[in-house]
């Protein structure tokens, strides 16, 4: 019997139930962040992104949007928190600010998939970044203004029905210190500042455009390093404003959105990947 080819059909075997179970996740309450979740999958399959790539949207979005969103994404998915849970819904009646972040804790409910890698809809992938996959719950990149807070911009995580309502549990009882999604993540996986350096990914893996400007001789060291690009804060690249940082960024971001769909060609990946 020969080995090789038989090796192959095991590696694509392998190979094609790790890419379905595994999933970079992104979310959209907006059409202006549908744009961005446009760029995040359009950018990921520019690299050549072997995993899913899904978007979780609420039913606001227009249809115009949600088209869109089809052609590029595996899965569109609809959620929507006001409906998931009478508790959850009363409290949000009192804490309006709290929907968006219910709303992103809900990737915790995609339990079809094993491990996903969570990215802010203000994200542009300059690489391939698939080997995120290699970490483990909960990854993520210091935050730039409170390093030892992570950013919940770009988070490595395991769906899981249980993680999920101990999070909201969470957020009903105590909220959220900066009253948004990334205090309650941090307060849930509170040990992260000290536990296991392997869950601190490298700040290359979150690039927030206001570190051009806090510590601006790194940028220029280290800037080139950039994997995945975040445009935190009020002004996004298809804001009105202008953003006055990072201007090589945006128009790669404009290039991106612009650009035509690259469909993934699996079969020519997956012949490269074996030779
Ligand atoms: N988001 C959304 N609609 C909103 C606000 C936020 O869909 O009105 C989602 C989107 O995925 C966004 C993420 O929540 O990237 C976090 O918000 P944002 O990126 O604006 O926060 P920042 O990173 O600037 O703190
Ligand atoms: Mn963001």
């Amino acid at each position: 019997m020969s080995s090789g080819p038989l090796c192959g059909l095991i590696t694509m075997l392998g190979m094609s139930k790790m890419s379905a179970g595994e999933a970079f996740v992104t979310l959209a309450t907006t059409d202006p962040y549908c744009m961005g979740a446009t760029v995040v999958a359009k950018s990921l399959r520019r690299h050549g992104t072997t995993r899913q790539i899904v978007v979780m949207v609420t039913p606001n979005i227009s249809e115009q949007s949600r088209v869109s969103l089809e052609k590029v994404f595996d899965e569109v998915i609809t959620v929507d928190v006001m409906d998931s849970e009478d508790r959850l819904h009363l409290a949000l009646l009192g804490r309006p600010e709290l929907g968006t972040t219910f709303t992103k804790i809900h990737c915790w409910t995609l339990t079809q998939y094993s491990k996903c890698v969570f990215l802010d809809a203000d994200t542009l992938v300059l690489c391939n970044v698939d080997e995120l996959f290699e970490r483990d719950e909960l990854s993520a990149a210091p935050d730039p203004g409170w390093p030892d807070c992570f950013n919940s911009g770009v988070f490595v995580f395991r769906p899981s029905l249980q993680t999920h309502k101990k999070l909201v549990n969470l957020a009903l009882q105590h909220g959220s210190f900066d009253r948004g999604d990334q205090g309650l993540l941090n307060s849930f996986f509170s040990s992260w500042p000290v536990e296991d350096i392997a869950k601190h990914l490298p700040f290359v893996y979150n690039l927030s455009a206001n570190s051009v400007y806090t510590y601006l001789p790194a940028f220029k060291q280290f800037g080139h390093n950039a994997k995945i690009v975040h445009f935190l804060g009020p002004v996004k690249p298809w804001s009105s404003q202008r953003l006055d940082t990072m201007e090589e960024f945006v128009s790669q971001w404009w290039k991106e959105y612009h650009s035509h769909t690259v469909l993934p060609a699996p079969m020519t990946q997956l012949s490269q990947d074996w030779d």
